[in-house]
């Protein structure tokens, strides 16, 4: 069994867009979900079941890639961070991104380096360096953070962009509702590696009781905030019945008892997209010149 990893899709995606870098094309999933030769398992611990589908983070894209899964007959866990949806604010990587994109600076001074903000590589070289700093704060200083570094984008009044914006809880209710597995995924998107032992159970805790309180979701799964640091071995037991990293490094698969490395779906459905765009282009194009051929 594989479990996969998606943080969500959006209508007009847009390759480049650093609000976009994270999510999917909504008709490359539709592909992708409808061509597979079984539809994703509903979660089980002894993994007999089948694959199994995720997405990560509260944010309206997730919420649109959990309701197409279910409309086209696929299980799907949604992780959800608690602070999130209850306090309305968005994610300090979402108002980053969302500035970034709209920057009217060239380059920027930021941690002891100056990034010139032409190529792609440094841009991204600039949001890793600012992502990682914001990443360990805590939740209000990370979007005081994300908003300072607007400002030295010169972009001061950026908005995020809806995709990226918190779900309402009304609208989780509707995606339980609608049979999406919604699980957890901490209380705010803070990473743990940077938490001592009873900051981590904290937050873990307060993100499951929230679901309880709020939702009458018993959350017993955990999806680590960027998915690379493990829980320590003698906490693993506390976090819920099973884990869930997404670490590169480390191979997709069982990896302990109770944790699991997930496989990034992203990059592949995102090529996808650009095949299939390469390819009715590649079609337009030679219908255009067949046209022409039979006018001339
Ligand atoms: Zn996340």
């Amino acid at each position: 069994m594989n479990v996969y990893l998606l943080h969500g899709t959006v209508d007009d995606w847009t390759p480049g867009r650093m609000a976009h870098q994270n999510y999917v094309p909504r008709p490359a999933l539709e592909t992708y979900l409808r061509q597979r030769d079984r539809p994703f398992a509903a979660w089980c611990r002894d993994a007999t079941a089948g694959d199994v589908l995720t997405v990560d983070d509260a944010t309206r894209a997730g919420a649109d890639a959990c309701l197409a899964a279910r409309q086209l007959g696929h299980e799907v866990v949604f992780f959800v961070n608690a602070f999130q949806i209850a306090s309305g604010q968005p994610y300090f990587f979402s108002l980053l991104d969302a500035a970034i994109d709209a920057r009217t600076v060239d380059s920027v001074s930021y941690a002891g380096h100056t990034f010139v903000l032409a190529g792609a590589g440094e841009i991204q070289r600039f949001r890793r360096s600012a992502k990682t700093n914001l990443a360990s704060m805590a939740v209000s200083d990370a979007l005081t953070a994300a908003t300072e570094l607007a400002q030295l984008l010169g972009a001061p009044e950026v908005r995020v962009a809806d995709h990226q914006q918190p779900l309402l809880l009304n609208e989780l209710c509707r995606l339980r509702a609608a049979g999406v597995a919604i699980e957890n995924h901490g209380w705010s998107h803070v990473e743990i590696g940077a938490l001592d032992d009873a900051a981590l159970v904290q937050h873990v805790v307060d993100g499951r009781e929230w679901l309880q309180r709020s939702l009458s979701v018993e959350a017993n799964l955990y999806a680590v905030p960027f998915g690379v640091s493990d829980v320590p071995m003698h906490l693993q037991e506390r976090v819920g019945a099973a884990y869930f990293l997404c670490d590169a490094r480390l191979p997709p698969r069982r990896l302990s008892a109770r944790c699991w490395n997930r496989r990034e779906l992203t990059t592949k459905l995102q090529t996808m997209n650009r095949l299939s765009s390469y390819i009715s282009l590649r079609a337009e194009f030679y219908d255009a010149g067949g046209r022409r051929e039979a006018k001339d």
